[in-house]
């Protein structure tokens, strides 16, 4: 008993040696390097046999079987597909999670690439193309990769890493479950509970290799906007005669508009209310019943957030009521902002930088689109972070975003995000 404590004593204080951590953190590095290529050949792989949300199993397979030969606990179908790798460090210390997501989309690939996708499959009764638009074929070979790395020096980690694969990040498709929120549900972050988690999203608006990091608020909140408003059908001829819906929806569309320009503290966070379908009447000479619409919201703090809902439902009831016509409003959250604890971040900053060396590193701008990893933040402290994977040589504003069927990834980025990835787990176990 004494000979033990003795021992977990001493770990305590390799762990918390700087020279140790130092050590500990190159040769991760080192290692980190010697996978470049095996990476590379992971995410073509990935890249060549895409899966659709909640249908990631061969993908969750592999990635499996890679776990388990790097000899890690592993936990399969969690919310769904899921994967989940458990890495005992040898030392005592903090638990940290690596999430990585594993869809892609329904999209049909337009690169020249001699491992393009040409993978097809039915989505919402269409044939559609898989394609891994959205880079999450790089999320999984980077952590592929940062599990290989991590698992070579098993003996001297302080701690334990928990390895996320997760299912559906892009949403499960109409009428099913899945995603981060429900491996949560499914105890994700359960025996053990992470002290903190990381993860990372590769980006076409940056160069190759560029790493971004944001305290607080990164990406925002997602919600689905859905408006019906009703009025009386009429002749096109004799609107007097019954109650135009289409007039009304104008106004609605126009109305909402003024939350952000006129109604809400833009300096503080900035949001966007867009209407991005309208749709009603049959003919061009009846005016009709009713008119739907659906949009979106976004935002970056939950009180704004739940103020933008309240306005837009007084804005389309009030405008409705004056034109004699009624709006039912139904706003469903989606997303939650995504936000980075300000101390983890902080601390971790230092990091980034470092793996980024000159230039290499920056801070990021707030991000419009949403992420769900902002439902493992709602449980444990999290940060998300950017990596570029345009070629350095090239136009960014030009590049073919995330979703575009042209998305392409510069393979020479996903060191960094190896890199990088493995590096902030290690220090966060280490206390550098
Ligand atoms: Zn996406
Ligand atoms: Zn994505």
């Amino acid at each position: 008993m004494r000979r033990l404590l003795a021992t977990v004593a001493l770990s305590l204080i390799a762990a918390a040696s700087p020279a140790l951590a130092q050590d500990l953190a190159a040769t991760v590095d080192q290692r980190v390097r010697s996978l470049e290529a095996k990476v590379i050949d992971w995410r073509r792989h990935a890249h060549q046999n895409p899966e659709l949300s909640n249908r990631e199993v061969k993908t969750a397979e592999w990635v499996a079987d890679h776990l388990r030969k790097l000899g890690m606990e592993v936990k399969t179908d969690v919310a769904k597909t899921g994967v989940i790798g458990l890495l005992k460090g040898g030392k005592p210390g903090p638990v940290v999670a690596l999430r990585a997501d594993m869809d892609a989309l329904p999209v049909v690939e337009e690169t020249d690439l001699p491992f393009k996708s040409t993978v097809k499959t039915e989505y919402l009764g269409q044939q559609v193309g898989v394609m891994h638009a959205c880079g999450h074929d790089a999320h999984i070979a980077i952590l592929m990769g940062v599990a290989e790395a991590l698992a070579s020096v098993r003996d001297e980690l302080p701690g334990t890493v928990k390895f996320i694969f997760q299912p559906a990040e892009e949403g499960p498709p109409p009428g099913e479950t899945g995603g981060a929120p429900l491996m949560v549900e499914e105890g994700a972050l359960e025996n053990p509970k992470p002290d903190a988690i990381f993860g990372l999203h590769v980006i076409s608006s940056q160069p190759a290799g560029m790493i971004t990091y944001r305290e607080g608020p990164l990406m925002a909140s997602a919600d689905w906007l859905y408006i019906t408003v009703k009025g009386k059908q009429t002749h096109g001829a004799w609107p007097w005669m019954g109650i135009d819906p289409v007039v009304t929806s104008a106004q609605i569309i126009t109305g909402l508009q003024n939350i952000v320009a006129r109604q809400i503290d833009v300096s503080k966070e900035p949001a966007v209310v867009s209407v991005a379908t309208i749709n009603g009447g049959a003919r061009k000479n009846i005016i009709p019943d009713k008119v739907e619409m659906t949009g979106t919201i976004r935002s970056f703090d939950e009180g704004m957030r739940q103020d933008i809902h309240a306005r837009i439902k007084h804005i389309a009831e009030a405008i409705a009521e004056a034109n004699h016509a009624t709006a039912e409003v139904r706003i469903d959250k989606a997303v939650p902002v995504t936000v980075n604890d300000p101390a983890l971040t902080e601390k971790m900053i230092p990091t980034l930088k470092r793996i980024g060396g000159e230039g290499g590193a920056a801070v990021s701008k707030r991000v419009m689109v949403a992420e769900d990893f902002s439902y493992f933040q709602e449980k444990v402290p999290g940060m998300f972070y950017f990596v570029g994977i345009t070629p350095k040589d090239q136009d960014m504003t030009q590049a073919a975003p995330n979703h575009s069927p042209r998305f392409f990834i510069d393979e020479s980025g996903l060191l960094q995000g190896t890199r990088s990835l493995a590096a902030v787990a290690v220090d966060f176990l280490t206390g550098r």
